[in-house]
């Protein structure tokens, strides 16, 4: 057997055999054609109609909407004018595989001068094409592979739609070449409950029908498991499918401290799963998930409903709804579409929802209206404020429209430095701890090559971390932590030890942070926190707390 090691997500091991996602094939040559225009028209035709049947088929054994989708681009496949298009190069000379290049390329220029509804369908062409293409070449098409039995998906990457449409009765778990541990793709794993392991710069190598045991918990990719091996991952699965039955208790520490558990949402959609695992409201609601694609900015009464309908869902409850966060991996077409270099340090978070107060008011607009309609405790708060100006101007500004509990993500080493001066004016703190890692160990969250950096164990931010939970202390308001650092059980405890009043994470993490947290007390937080604060990497400092939590007692 050998290792490979990533960056694990969650803590679920899962085995399989690997089924590697094929890459985007690369562009034609116009070269001439060497077997004339009816062969080319033939060849055109053929592949079309097969990618078209193919299309139809995989939506009839999908139903539901993906049908209607699959359908349709089915429907776009076979388009009459495209094929005109396609044969008009042909009669030109051009290869089958150029022409459909070619026309499909001018097709989705045209959609996308149109914009709106139409805009969007355009990458739906590119698609399509990729498929046509594989298929005149005769090889598989790229995308989320389909091999009709349960496998472990080897990628270099996944954009969100992909991640988002994987068919989880049959993708066991995700391997990745790229993106580090807060990479969307890692968010949407651990969202969705998927066993990944991210970063694995060495399962390029792997190799279609391979058998693997992909273990999150421990970071690591075993390939040519023994029969032994193979057996304990398989009774560790079934172990965390226990965990996950346990009763659903609010946070607490095991001296009765308590430590609200909420969750991180996208959609409103999500609202009822969050519930069922016991989440006690909405630790972060990233707005910006609900208008990824759209190239408009959205209405007031758009957002209106989807912010009623998510409130809705936590009657009571507090539900944290940060203002649209766009930049860098997340873009939004309609708040920041000028090239920078460095997007990441640009005109992103706070800066670009000043750039267009306009769409910031509006969003205030449409929470305040969803908060008179609804029975939830509304916060609301700026995401990637470097200032204590901008707090002021941002809590100034929801006050402004009513909403009584104002606040601001600590992302940004700047921020949690002055932490007393921004609690100062904010209601509340709430840590994104994959940015503020991000900008401490300036290593970029979606680097594969760097996602070493990319760890919140690092003293460091830690060292941030408790700035914030201390002058949180000191003033009497809440510190919360939303990055996917609350998330993994252990350093959740050591976050308390510095301070943290909340922690929100994705849904599926709820259940085993919530059974670490009842076997600490306040005391041995704050003890473990000083052990990881003492240490001079993130290695040694999850090494130090794991040594000195296992000469506590058992509560
Ligand atoms: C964070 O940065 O930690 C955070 C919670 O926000 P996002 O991951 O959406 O940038
Ligand atoms: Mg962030």
């Amino acid at each position: 057997m050998s290792e490979l090691r990533g960056v694990g997500i969650g803590l679920g091991v899962a085995q399989g055999p690997v089924v590697r996602m094929t890459e985007a094939l690369p562009a034609p040559e116009n070269t001439p054609s060497t077997v004339g225009v009816d062969a080319e028209r033939a060849r055109a035709r053929d592949a079309v109609g097969a990618v078209a049947a193919e299309l139809n088929a995989r939506g009839e054994a999908a139903g539901g909407s993906a049908q209607e989708v699959l359908e349709a681009q089915a429907m776009i496949a076979e388009d009459p004018t495209l094929q005109d298009e396609v044969d008009a190069r042909i009669d030109a000379g051009s290869t089958a595989e150029w022409a459909v290049h070619d026309a499909f390329a001018g097709f989705r220029a045209t959609l996308e001068a149109v914009g709106g509804y139409l805009g969007e369908r355009a990458a739906d062409l590119d698609d399509i094409a990729q498929r046509v293409l594989a298929h005149l070449r005769g090889v598989a098409a790229p995308g989320v592979p389909d091999p009709g039995h349960p496998y472990i998906l080897v990628a270099r990457d996944l954009a969100p739609a992909d991640t988002a449409l994987l068919n989880l009765d049959q993708v066991l778990a995700l391997v990745t070449i790229d993106g580090g541990p807060t990479s969307h793709t890692a968010i949407l794993a651990r969202e969705k409950g998927i066993v990944a392991v991210v970063g694995t710069v060495r399962a390029a190598d792997l190799v279609d029908g391979e058998t693997v045991i992909v273990d999150a918990a421990a970071g690591t990719v075993i390939t040519s498991p023994s029969d032994d091996e193979k057996q304990r991952a398989a009774q560790r699965a079934a172990e965390r499918l226990s965990a996950d039955t346990a009763p659903l208790t609010p946070g607490a520490l095991a001296d009765g401290t308590s430590i609200a558990l909420l969750a991180n949402l996208g959609k409103p959609a999500d609202a009822a799963d969050a519930v069922a695992r016991g989440a006690e409201g909405v630790g972060l609601f990233r707005t910006e998930f609900l208008f990824l694609s759209s190239a408009q900015a959205p209405t007031v009464a758009q957002q209106r409903e989807q912010y009623r309908e998510l409130l809705s869902a936590f009657p009571g409850k507090k539900v944290v709804v940060r203002m649209l966060d766009a930049g860098a991996d997340k873009p939004l077409a309609f708040l920041n579409d000028a090239h920078e270099e460095n997007p990441a340090l640009g005109l992103r978070g706070l800066r670009a929802l000043r750039a267009s107060e306009d769409i910031l008011r509006e969003q205030l607009t449409a929470l305040a209206e969803a908060d008179a309609e609804t029975e939830a405790d509304l916060w609301v708060m700026a995401p990637m404020v470097a200032t204590v100006e901008e707090t002021v101007y941002f809590t100034d500004l929801a006050r402004e429209y009513g909403l009584k509990t104002a606040g601001v993500m600590v992302e940004v080493p700047s921020s949690a430095l002055l932490a007393d001066r921004v609690l100062a004016h904010a209601d509340f703190a709430s840590i994104g701890t994959n940015d503020l890692t991000q900008y401490t160990m300036a290593a970029d969250r979606l680097l594969g090559s760097v996602a070493g950096f990319q760890d919140p164990w690092h003293p460091a931010v830690l060292r941030l971390v408790r700035e914030v939970g201390a002058a949180g202390a000191r003033l009497g308001k809440p510190v919360g932590i939303c990055g996917e650092a609350a998330a993994d059980p252990q350093l959740a405890v050591v976050l308390v030890g510095l301070g943290a009043t909340s922690l929100s994470m994705a849904p599926s993490a709820l259940a085993d942070v919530r059974h670490t947290l009842s076997t600490r007390t306040l005391d041995e937080a704050r003890s473990l926190a000083e052990a990881a604060l003492a240490a001079d990497d993130a290695a040694s400092a999850r090494q130090a707390v794991a040594t000195l939590a296992a000469t506590f007692p058992h509560h």
